[in-house]
């Protein structure tokens, strides 16, 4: 089995565990291999976020500028400034020395869906060896809709608005068939937020679109280390996906590397409970089926 949404640094200014962010020393890759063979995961694929990579800035641009709201502009220009301090190439030869030294890791990226910039996004992407890409909504217009400091926004705009809001983006990105998997399909729940009617109709598109483009959805045990404390995406949702015939890979979204494998029991029972009985391996952006 596998862990298909791992990182390699903490968000935030460095606390002085690990690595400072960018470095990759003799051993550190290594010691997520361990810590998820532990758990009893033979397989890791490290997705490091795009938005951090420096070279990410001209593409991705100053998405925050259109953002009306002053507060959630301020904070998404802050927290993009404070965490872009990595390289992509950097990044990139850290996991394929590893690959090549025979660790059992895949090269893959956590790329944020602006409908806007994808395109160019995908054309920085195109030259380096990808084993898979995962695709996340970490941001409406301006709001960091994940991240703490801006949370107030739900009252602001309206739970039913956000997960409106958040719906529409996670579907475009469902059928635009950029990436190959979805990551914390349903984040918008990160901090208990429920909207006054059940998400079933979202869930439902985002399903269909995601069939139709071929894309597979993450069961990302992260979610119980939240608000939420439920798996991204839940029951009702991953029901959905597979009714709908989407195929899955499990992810912990550790940032250290004893996160690595995190909740994996409770990834595989839940996908098991939803009647799945195979996942995806990747290679080369070339998805294979096997059983769970
Ligand atoms: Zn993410
Ligand atoms: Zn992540």
């Amino acid at each position: 089995v596998s862990d298909y949404h791992l990182h390699l640094f903490q968000h935030g200014p460095y606390d002085g565990t690990g690595p400072p962010p960018g470095e990759y020393p003799d051993g550190f890759i290594e010691s997520y291999v361990e810590a998820a063979a532990a758990r009893g995961v033979a397989e890791l694929g490290f997705t490091e976020h795009l938005f951090r990579c420096v070279e990410s800035a001209d593409v991705l641009g100053a998405f925050w500028e259109g953002e009306p709201k002053r507060d959630l502009s301020e904070q998404a220009a802050a927290f993009v400034t404070e965490d872009r301090v990595l390289s992509l190439d950097g990044y990139v030869d850290a996991v394929l020395a590893a690959k090549d030294a025979g660790l059992p890791v895949l090269l893959g990226l956590e790329v944020d869906f602006f409908p806007d910039t994808i395109d160019a996004v995908l054309r920085l992407l195109a030259p380096y060896p990808w084993d898979f890409l995962i695709g996340s909504v970490h941001w409406i217009g301006g709001w960091s809709v994940d991240h703490p400091d801006v949370a107030f926004e739900f009252e602001r705009r309206g739970v039913d608005q956000s997960y409106a809001h958040y719906f529409e983006l996670e579907t475009a990105l469902a059928s635009s068939g950029a990436v190959d998997v979805l990551a914390h399909v349903d984040v918008v729940k990160k901090f208990g937020h429920r909207p006054t009617s059940a998400p079933d109709a979202y869930y439902a598109r985002v399903a269909a679109a995601a069939a139709a483009s071929g894309t597979a959805v993450e069961l990302n045990s992260n979610g119980l280390n939240s608000v939420a404390n439920e798996i991204y995406p839940s029951p009702a949702f991953l029901a959905e996906l597979f009714a709908a015939g989407v195929p899955i890979t499990f992810a912990s979204d550790g940032h250290r590397p004893q996160d690595a494998a995190r909740g994996h029991d409770e990834v595989v029972a839940a996908a098991r409970a939803a009647g799945y009985e195979n996942r995806l391996r990747f290679a080369e952006r070339v998805a294979t089926s096997v059983g769970l």
